[in-house]
């Protein structure tokens, strides 16, 4: 992957990236990670390699750490060109928050990113709409947030499907634009409105939206 490892970094560097949104605390967590980040707490890699000793990444050998891309235009760039072209189904991204993130601790330089092991959100930008796809950019546009219960099935032991069944709970956050929330998801009930979402963002993580990269990032996109 062509990676060069930077020592020790003590001043964050700068990151953007997508989380997703759960359950009734409205915790972020990674799109492909299940751990949630802590709110007013940095969140520390771990790693997630099946039987290994890698304790501590980003590590060479390990694709484990804090991911997020180097520059705004890569993240837009990347984004458009993998996802927006997709169908909204099989877009990994429909419904998640888009922002900058601080990064420090060992971090690995990738070629559109970093690996660290220490990270905390610093703004957020826009959302991505679970029903379109379609960035909704934060201040200018209207959206609403709703929190969908799903059920999943866990297989106690994989191997023994005898070993029995575990019903869980998860509540997962959706975001939508004016037109999908106004076709299709207020059908199904009440909503969080924009404003009262980042509010409460702005109250547990202490990270509101930089009305500057939001600008910059519907430029990006325009220009795309
Ligand atoms: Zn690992
Ligand atoms: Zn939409």
């Amino acid at each position: 992957m062509n990676e060069l490892i930077a020592p020790d970094s003590i001043t964050p560097i700068t990151g953007w990236r997508f989380w997703r949104i759960f359950e009734r605390n409205l915790q972020l967590r990674s799109i492909f990670a299940p751990n949630p980040w802590p709110k007013r707490e940095k969140i520390t890699a771990e790693c997630l390699c099946r039987g290994s000793s890698h304790i501590e990444p980003p590590e060479i050998e390990s694709n484990c750490g804090v991911y997020a891309y180097k520059s705004l235009h890569h993240a837009i760039v990347d984004y458009t060109r993998e996802f927006l072209a997709q169908d909204p189904v099989l877009n990994p991204y429909a419904g998640a928050i888009f922002g900058k993130v601080k990064l420090w601790g060992r971090i690995q330089h990738h070629r559109f990113g970093f690996r660290a092991r220490f990270a905390y959100p610093d703004s957020f930008i826009m959302s991505i709409c679970n029903c379109c796809s379609q960035p909704i950019f934060f201040l200018f546009e209207f959206f609403a947030f709703r929190l969908f219960e799903e059920i999943k099935i866990l297989l106690m032991d994989p191997n023994y499907p005898r070993a029995g069944k575990k019903i869980v709970k998860i509540s997962k956050g959706m975001f939508f634009c004016e037109n999908c929330w106004y076709h299709l998801g207020k059908k199904n009930g009440a909503g969080i409105s924009s404003e009262k979402i980042l509010g409460i963002f702005q109250e547990d993580y202490g990270v509101g939206v930089s009305e500057k990269e939001v600008w910059a990032a519907r430029d990006l996109m325009i220009r795309k």
